[in-house]
């Protein structure tokens, strides 16, 4: 048995019986930024087929690499107007918009492409950051991205602030699913609620998480 292939079982386990308690399903996220090629196919070769990565440019090298294989990528870091281009042609989903502005140019550069997947990250209680939308923001945003032909309106994404808190952790992922259950009565098609990573997917999906994005845990600390 190699290393990830426990670590791996493990974090599949955890998840799914989160999710039983919780009376859901979860989908695992594996969080490959700073991890070469090597390690996606490790994990691949488990039955591993959705990747997040933080960088655009190291997503399209590594992806290289990787055209054998039939993996599903999603971008989990910033975006940059200048990046909507290459994302719109090299994802399979975006889990950072949180912006207006982006989706004219996200949807021009996915014409002729199976629709983008979305999900609007929400900046629900971390006031250091600068991603992520506003609660507030949010309806207007959804709508205008629901209109767009070539873009897929799926939910919501959000980091909360790091804290060894942990009531203040479930309090950030409580408010996020009041959000996403707001968010589905008006679009039929959202089904997804993004949050928790290594350190707390357990509680994450105990609050509503259909997303799990983990890193650390499935493939070690990043240097
Ligand atoms: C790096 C990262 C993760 C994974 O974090 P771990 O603690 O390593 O599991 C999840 N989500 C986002 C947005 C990240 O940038």
């Amino acid at each position: 048995m190699t290393s990830f292939d426990s670590a791996y079982t493990d974090i599949l386990h955890r998840a799914r019986d989160a999710a039983k308690r919780a009376g859901s399903v979860v989908r695992v996220l594996a969080v490959s930024k700073t991890k070469p090629p090597e390690a996606i196919r490790s994990l691949a070769e488990l039955g591993q087929r959705a990747f997040g990565e933080n960088y655009v440019q190291e997503a399209i090298v590594k992806q290289r690499e990787l055209t054998d294989l039939s993996l599903e990528w999603h971008l989990i870091g910033p975006l940059q107007s200048n990046k909507c281009r290459d994302v719109a042609q090299h994802f399979d989903w975006l889990q950072s918009l949180d912006r207006a502005k982006l989706i004219p140019l996200l949807d021009r550069a996915r014409e002729g492409k199976p629709p983008l997947e979305v999900l609007i990250q929400v900046n629900i209680d971390d006031e250091t950051s600068k991603s992520g939308c506003v609660p507030a923001d949010l309806p207007a945003l959804a709508d205008t991205v629901a209109e767009a032909s070539n873009l897929r309106l799926r939910g919501l994404m959000a980091i909360p602030e790091p804290t060894p808190d942990r009531d203040r952790r479930r309090t950030a992922f409580a408010r996020m699913r009041v959000l996403f259950e707001a968010l589905t009565k008006g679009h039929s098609e959202v089904d997804t609620l993004s949050m928790g990573m290594s350190e707390d997917f357990e509680l994450a999906i105990a609050e509503g998480a259909t997303l799990v994005r983990i890193g650390t845990a499935l493939f070690g600390a990043r240097a």
